[in-house]
Order: C-alpha cells, then sequence, then structure tokens
C-alpha cells in the first residue's frame, strides 16, 4: 500500500544548523499553502487507476504543528476522499514542543492523527540554545506528558548527537531523559554541520567541536544498547521501537516501497517512477492555483537504479536484505554480483551473509556508507 506524505514547510523560527525545505511562518501564506495542498491531493487521484490504496499519511516539516487542527483534518478529508486509506490507518505529526498544548494535542487526536513525533533533539538546555531552538527540556517533557494526557499512545522522539561541544556523559544523560519519558519510538540523529549553516560559524565563535569520531560511534553505541535494554529495539540504522510500534510509514523508504508526496519539495515514488514538486512555496501555490502540474525532474529509473535503490536502503534495516524476494523481484542474483566486494565486509565482521539473508551488524552500521557504496 502507498504512503502519503505531506510537507509543511514553516517554521516559527530557523534553527541554526537546518538544511530542510522550510521558511519562516506566516498565517495569510499558510492558509492559502494549505488550500493548495487539498486541490493537489484531490487532483493526484484521478491519475491512479481507480483508488489507490493506501495505509499511512506522514505530516512532515518544517513544522506541521503550527497548522491548526481543522487544516490538518481537512487535508486528511483530502486523502481518504481521494484514496482508499486503509481503517487502521497510522497518521503521523511532527510536532515541535514549543508548538502544542494539551488542548491543541487532543484537537489533532480528534481529527484524526495517531502518531506524533517530537522533534526533542536533546534535554540539555544548553545544547538546544546552542541548537537556537525554541523549546527547552522542561517544555519537551510537559509536551510528552501532554500528548499521553490528549490520548496518544503511538510518541516517538528525535534526538540529535553529536552536537557541539556534547560530551559523552551529557548525550548520556539525554539518552536516560527520553527513556524516562517512557516513548514509543526514538529517532537517533547525528548532526550534520553544513558548510554555510549559520552554526558553523556560532561554532567558530564560541570554539565549540565536535567530539572526536571515536567517541561518536561510542555514543551511537551506548545509547543504543541502553535503549534496547529497556524494550526499544533497534529496526533500522538510526530508530528503535517498541514492538508494533515501528514507524509503518517510514518503513515503506527502507523496504523497497511506494509513496506519493504532496507540497512543495515533497518526492514520490511509484512504478518505477520518481518526481519531486518545486521547492518554493510561492512556485508550488502558484502552480496548483493554475491548474499545472507542481512537480519536475520526474525520471523513469534505470532496472539497476532500482535494484541499487533496493538494497542499498534495504540494508538500513537491521533485519537486513531478503536475497531470494530481491532476485524474485529484480531477477538478479545479489551475491554473484557483489559478493566479491561484499566479502571483505563479511570477514571485517561489519555484514553478516546468511542463508539468504544479508545484514548489517552493529560495527556495520557505523560504517553503513561504505558497504552500501558497494551497490550505487
Ligand atoms: S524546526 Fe526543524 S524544520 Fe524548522 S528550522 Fe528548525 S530544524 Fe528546520
Amino acid at each position: 500500500m502507498l504512503g502519503l506524505y505531506v510537507h509543511v514547510p514553516f517554521c516559527s523560527a530557523i534553527c541554526n544548523y537546518c538544511n530542510f525545505n522550510r521558511g519562516l511562518f506566516d498565517a495569510d501564506l499558510k492558509a492559502r499553502y494549505v488550500d493548495a495542498l487539498v486541490a493537489e491531493i484531490e487532483r493526484s487521484a484521478p491519475a491512479f487507476a481507480g483508488r489507490a490504496a493506501a495505509d499511512t499519511i506522514y505530516f512532515g516539516g518544517g513544522t506541521p504543528s503550527l497548522l491548526e487542527p481543522e487544516e490538518i483534518a481537512r487535508i486528511i478529508a483530502a486523502c481518504t476522499s481521494s484514496f482508499d486509506v486503509a481503517a487502521d490507518r497510522e497518521i503521523t505529526l511532527e510536532a515541535n514542543p514549543e508548538s502544542v498544548t494539551e488542548a491543541r494535542l487532543a484537537a489533532f487526536r480528534a481529527a484524526g492523527v495517531n502518531r506524533l513525533s517530537f522533534g526533542v533533539q536533546s534535554l540539555n538546555d544548553a545544547e538546544l540554545q546552542r541548537l537556537s531552538r525554541l523549546h527547552s527540556a522542561a517544555r519537551a517533557r510537559d509536551a510528552v506528558a501532554e500528548a499521553r494526557a490528549a490520548g496518544f499512545d503511538n510518541v516517538s522522539i528525535d534526538l540529535m548527537m553529536w552536537l557541539p561541544g556534547q560530551r559523552t556523559s551529557d548525550w548520556l544523560a539525554t539518552v536516560d531523559g527520553a527513556i524516562a519519558l517512557a516513548p514509543d519510538h526514538v529517532s537517533l540523529y547525528l548532526l550534520e554541520v553544513y558548510p554555510n549553516a549559520p552554526l558553523k560559524e556560532a561554532m567558530a565563535r564560541a570554539h565549540w567541536s565536535q567530539a572526536p569520531d571515536d567517541d561518536a560511534a561510542a555514543m551511537y553505541t551506548t545509547a543504543m544498547e541502553r535503549l534496547e535494554a529497556v524494550g526499544l529495539r533497534q529496526y533500522e540504522i538510526s530508530n528503535v521501537a517498541r514492538a508494533g510500534r515501528q514507524s509503518r510509514h517510514n518503513l515503506k523508504y527502507w523496504s523497497d516501497g511506494e509513496w506519493l508526496g504532496f507540497g512543495c519539495g515533497a518526492h514520490s515514488t511509484r512504478d518505477g517512477v520518481r518526481w519531486k514538486n518545486v521547492s518554493a512555496t510561492e512556485d508550488y501555490i502558484e502552480r496548483i492555483s493554475r491548474q499545472a502540474s507542481p512537480s519536475v525532474d520526474a525520471r523513469r529509473l534505470s532496472p539497476d537504479e532500482r535494484l541499487g535503490d533496493a538494497l542499498f536502503t534495504g540494508l538500513r534495516l537491521v533485519d537486513g536484505i531478503d536475497l531470494s524476494a530481491i532476485d524474485i523481484r529484480y531477477g538478479v542474483d545479489v551475491w554473484a554480483r557483489f559478493g566479491d566486494e561484499l566479502q571483505a565486509f563479511v570477514d571485517a565482521g561489519c555484514l553478516r551473509h546468511e542463508g539468504n539473508g544479508l545484514r548489517l551488524t552493529r560495527e556495520g552500521m557505523l560504517i553503513a556508507h561504505e558497504v552500501m557504496a558497494v551497490f550505487v
């Protein structure tokens, strides 16, 4: 089944490390954008034979929790009237802690959202300030409590490691603090400092640096061990979850699935074709308003690109790749084609090749990009 992704490009302030497709919140622009989103979703349905089936809707951003609950409800209604959305749908809303109250969260719940993904990033106020985030650790804790009070039984927390000036003990205090919030799912991201990010300049001015690579590896490994010790099982390089609480939407990206993206800059993949919507918000609204297609860069993937993507993303999963399923789908014996290059990683203890399975070990996850480079 399809996943439906809805991009919301508005934020209350722009974080100094951010490289996403986003801009400052503007109430008038937001209202026009929501109209355009609804029009794009409703217009896209006839392009597919019959009503295509979907089972996940994911509001990503930006800061989707800046939309009003009625706007979220309108967008969900556009999805359910245009697609055959399964009764047991997963509907995720990314939310920033400072943008919610218990009443707003209850209204999102009533609108149909059943999974929240909080951008917590850190539970250390000094680190949050260095990242120019608007919330404090206390606000993040309160937001998770408010989500529970509002009836959410599926709450995810995003954390970022390898922050400027962060010691291993600081990071593990954040991990322990997150565990104390009893989340259903946690995503761990490594901070990437882009060359033109304002954070890079701030780091130079304040003499903040990131921990050495070896420390970063230990931060990751120790965090995974602590999360797993409380029943949050790793299922992907950066993600852990309680049983049954894996992100069904994101699993489509890692298991050779298909999805449609709506809104500015959103990507789609279906029937071997990949396309992307125009990135600029005004440009997107303008195209929708004159009934033009918002998509650019539509491209049919070659069989080798599709195979490469399936292997590249599949290896992110802890369970790895089922080579017989790849053979059936793509007609390729992966080990016959790539085995010579992969054997060195097996010998080094980074990759396991058992029967029809191929998966990274935890050590292998630290150098995943090197292993994956074999496929692309
Ligand atoms: S809240 Fe998220 S999307 Fe918005 S500026 Fe900060 S990092 Fe970027």
